[in-house]
């Protein structure tokens, strides 16, 4: 028997079926049409279903956000706060079981999951604040009986597109800042994973965001994500994802001079000097580089090694990695989970073969594991390359899986070039016990995150994240620079000579 719910129906023995949420109404689509939501451990296990859209629920979302804008934007910005306020709040008391749903959708352990709400949360209690801060100018005029002032206002409907790989963390680093800022939002999350922004947009209507002011369609990327990009009602395109995409959306917006903010791909680095301590550099390489199976932005994807202790560093990293057990994410012994679907198996997998083919030595993993109960999901063997050569592809393009190349050099100096080397800039961390090696890397690193004696990942939501070069285009999400990306500066001028 079908049971009623907000977002769809549900029977005991079918899949709960998602719908569209415009205008304050859950809505199928116009196509009449869905897909399943599958869970990477388990290919058996359909998650949901969601709405396959179409044009026209783009055109009805866009609409909607439209004509919401008005009241939304005049409604005072505390006020707008307090929505998100609540809505970090019920995030914060549903926490385990969105954790859950969220592994099952996505696939990483429920530690990860938890990590990812978390920041969703912590982000929301954070950023509601700004609606009593957001601050202007007010300076003297040089004209007399003048005043002069700045305030931010918001731009009007943001179109937001995010990826599978921060599910919960990343729709929620930008709907929360682009709602408190004043605008109206359209939501177009990945396919892999609209379950957990489902969630986020059950938690702000809960928490009492009006009719129109959020909208969220499910669907294609390629067709819907291109018409909520060249829709002219929409102010700006917030989107993170890879940099192919990022590039394609930033073309689109360039023809109508559209703000467009992009967070993308990385190529992150963890230089290991001699004098590093060696286990901690180890077992942050491992967390950074196979922990939600090697699909973070910020993943460690090449390890820039002083020679001296490439070898020794080799070994550890292949003894540490032998040891992590594969797995459902739902068991709580399980390090590493699947990747996010069948596809990206071989696409892991064919890095793989062009590292052997580029002369790379392969000293661990390199397979998609089928074995037992793992035979029914998307895994993959944590994979590590030694005698990588910087210009290798495996070193300069993002594989987006569990593979580690490790790159043998001579010094600072070629470990800098090294580090440098590529397309991306998003994060690179560096071991050392060096203070002059410090402070030179923290001024040699090409990358907006730079981590010292840590591993590449790990964001704080009160503090600016984001990448140089191909990793992005100079916006930066989290703290409060992240309201200022929703907004617009007015400079006002008031003349108030005495005419009588
Ligand atoms: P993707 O580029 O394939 O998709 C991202 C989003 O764009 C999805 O919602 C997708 O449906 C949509 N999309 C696809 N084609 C589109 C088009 N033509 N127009 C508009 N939207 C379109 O990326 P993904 O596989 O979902 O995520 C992985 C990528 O995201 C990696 O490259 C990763 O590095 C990057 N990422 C970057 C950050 C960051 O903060 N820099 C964070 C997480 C992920």
């Amino acid at each position: 028997m079908a049971a009623a719910t907000t977002a769809g129906t549900a029977t005991s023995a079918e899949p709960k079926t998602y719908l569209n949420y415009i205008g304050g109404e859950w809505r199928p689509s116009a196509s009449g049409a869905t897909f399943d939501n599958i869970n990477p451990a388990r290919r058996s296990d359909v998650v949901a279903r969601f709405q396959r859209s179409t044009l026209a629920d783009v055109d009805a979302a866009v609409s909607a956000a439209y004509e919401a804008f008005a009241a939304w934007r005049d409604l005072p910005a505390p006020a707008r706060g307090e929505i998100i306020l609540k809505a970090a709040l019920i995030l914060e008391r549903d926490r385990d079981r969105l954790a859950a749903q969220m592994t099952r959708e996505m696939g990483k352990p429920v530690k990860e999951t938890q990590g990812d709400l978390q920041t969703a949360i912590d982000f929301g209690k954070y950023v509601a604040g700004e609606g009593r801060r957001a601050e202007g100018e007010t300076v003297p005029s040089a004209i007399p009986d003048k005043m002069c002032m700045t305030f931010r206002q918001p731009l009007g409907v943001v179109g937001i597109i995010t990826p599978w790989n921060f599910p919960m963390a990343i729709p929620a680093w930008k709907t929360f800042p682009a709602l408190l800022a004043g605008n109206t939002v359209v939501l177009k999350p990945a396919s892999d994973t609209p379950l957990s922004s489902a969630a986020l947009v059950e938690a702000l209507i809960e928490a009492g965001v009006p009719a129109g002011v959020l909208n969220f369609i499910t669907g294609p990327g390629g067709t819907l994500g291109d018409a909520l990009v060249t829709d002219p009602r929409v102010a700006m395109i917030s989107l993170t994802g890879s940099t192919e995409v990022g590039k394609h959306v930033a073309e689109l917006c360039g023809r109508d001079l559209k703000r467009c903010s992009l967070e993308l791909g990385g190529k992150n680095a963890v230089i290991v000097m001699d004098d590093a301590n060696l286990d901690e550099a180890v077992a942050a390489v491992s967390w950074a580089g196979f922990g939600t199976t090697g699909q973070r932005c910020t993943a460690t994807s090449r390890v820039i090694v002083h020679e001296k202790v490439a070898g020794a560093f080799a070994e550890k990293l292949a003894a540490t990695a032998a040891k992590l057990r594969l797995g459902d994410g739902l068991l709580p012994e399980t390090d590493m989970g699947p990747l996010v679907n069948e596809g990206r198996v071989t696409a892991v997998h064919e890095y793989v073969e062009i590292g052997k083919s580029e002369g790379a030595t392969l000293v661990a993993g390199g397979h998609p594991v089928t074995d037992g109960e793992l035979a029914g999901g998307a895994f993959y063997a944590p994979t590590i390359f030694t005698d990588t050569r910087s210009d290798m592809r495996i070193a300069q393009e993002e594989i987006f899986g569990p593979v580690v190349a490790i790159i043998p050099v001579r010094d600072y100096d070629e470990a800098i070039r090294a580090a440098n080397s590529t397309i991306y800039g998003l994060s690179c961390a560096i071991f050392t016990e060096n203070a002059r090696t410090v402070f030179r890397a923290m001024r040699d690193i090409q990358s907006g995150l730079v981590y010292v004696n840590a591993g590449t990942t790990g964001a704080e939501p009160h503090l600016p994240f984001g990448g140089v070069k191909q990793s992005g285009n100079g916006h930066r999400e989290l703290g409060h620079k992240a309201v200022e990306e929703f907004s617009e500066i007015k400079t006002v001028f008031v003349s108030y000579p005495d005419v009588k």
